[in-house]
């Protein structure tokens, strides 16, 4: 298979996951690669700190992903 893509991102974690987002929101063609079919909730964590947060506020993706089932943490 042969992509034409202006950046490749290795890796579908948060990090490359938000990074690929935030390059497509901007027009760059990317391809999103993962060695993973499908991405664990046990690996990737139970709690959402605060600057995780912050983040996914500031790019509009917070109030997605709480749709999906998101535990408010109060204190
Ligand atoms: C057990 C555990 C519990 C955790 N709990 C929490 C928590 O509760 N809250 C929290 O905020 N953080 C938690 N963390 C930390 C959090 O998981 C990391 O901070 C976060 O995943 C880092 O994101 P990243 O995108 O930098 O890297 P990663 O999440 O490691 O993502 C890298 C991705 O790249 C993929 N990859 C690597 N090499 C290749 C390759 N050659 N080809 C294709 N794909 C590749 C991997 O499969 C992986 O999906 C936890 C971590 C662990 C290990």
């Amino acid at each position: 298979m042969n992509y034409k893509v202006d950046v490749c991102v290795v890796g579908a974690g948060p990090g490359g996951a938000l990074l690929a987002y935030l390059l497509a929101k901007k027009n760059v063609s990317v391809l999103l690669l993962e060695q993973h079919a499908a991405v664990g909730k046990a690996f990737r964590g139970e709690h959402l700190n605060e600057e995780g947060e912050a983040i996914l506020k500031e790019h509009g993706l917070f109030e997605k992903i709480e749709q999906l089932g998101l535990l408010r943490m109060e204190n």
